[in-house]
């Protein structure tokens, strides 16, 4: 799908019918554009107990550093991450269509049956929302930068929220997708910088689309504190 197409789905979505994104059925009119109540109950969602680090699930006795095996050794710079589903089904297949084939248009949605859930919700609000920034290159040619459409998506929904771009990205790091844990960290360490000055009596949250170690939000979320920022959380749409 080109960025002509992009561009024209607010014109299609009112001259033909719309089909859910995750069953194919037709869509009556809803609360949502592209995703029909049956599509939302597919996508699976993470219910407590959860790590309360990385938001993983986990049934496991959560004491002293809190660290459940998903994010052991991280030590991430932000306080807390809460993800509304697992980056698997339904819900992997939504957010790769959304990143990887132009289709920015699914984070409204994403972002909408998200906010469903309360924990998830109960997070975000009142927070200035900061998404984590693709490379500037990259979103030119992908046309779109999705984790700005999420964040964005998120804070005109949920309550009392702010979106800040208060980040740049600086290197064209290479896909995180074959590496470890530790290359993951080492890969994206020194490759954001501050673009705005934070204000240091707000709740900053990052937002990416999925959580897999963390290390991209926890660098990230590095560097909104050297700039100033005091109280710093995380969140994505999936965790996986
Ligand atoms: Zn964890």
């Amino acid at each position: 799908m080109g960025l002509p197409e992009i561009l024209d789905r607010g014109l299609l979505d009112l001259l033909l019918p719309r089909d859910c994104a995750v069953t194919g059925e037709p869509l009556d009119e809803g609360i949502r554009a592209h995703l029909s109540p049956q599509g939302a109950m597919r996508l699976m969602r993470i219910h407590d107990p959860r790590c309360l680090r990385c938001g993983h699930p986990y049934e496991g006795l959560l004491e002293g550093e809190m660290e459940c095996p998903h994010c052991r050794g991280l030590r991430p710079a932000f306080g807390r991450a809460v993800c509304a589903f697992r980056a698997c089904g339904a819900a992997r297949r939504l957010i790769h269509r959304m990143k990887y084939s132009g289709a920015p248009w699914l984070a409204e949605d994403l972002a909408a049956a998200a906010l469903e859930d309360e924990a998830f919700r109960r997070h975000l609000a009142g927070s200035t929302l900061v998404p984590v920034p693709l490379y500037a290159a990259r979103a030119a040619e992908r046309g779109y930068d999705q984790a700005l459409e999420v964040a964005a998506a998120l804070a005109r929904r949920a309550p009392g929220c702010a979106l800040r771009r208060l980040l740049r990205r600086t290197e064209d790091t290479p896909t995180q997708t074959r590496l470890g844990r530790k290359e993951r960290r080492r890969n994206v360490a020194d490759a954001f910088l501050a673009a705005g000055r934070p204000d240091p009596g707000a709740r900053h949250v990052v937002i990416d689309d999925v959580l897999t170690t963390g290390a991209t939000l926890s660098a990230c979320a590095r560097t909104l504190r050297r700039a100033g920022a005091r109280l710093v959380d995380a969140a994505a749409l999936a965790h996986g």
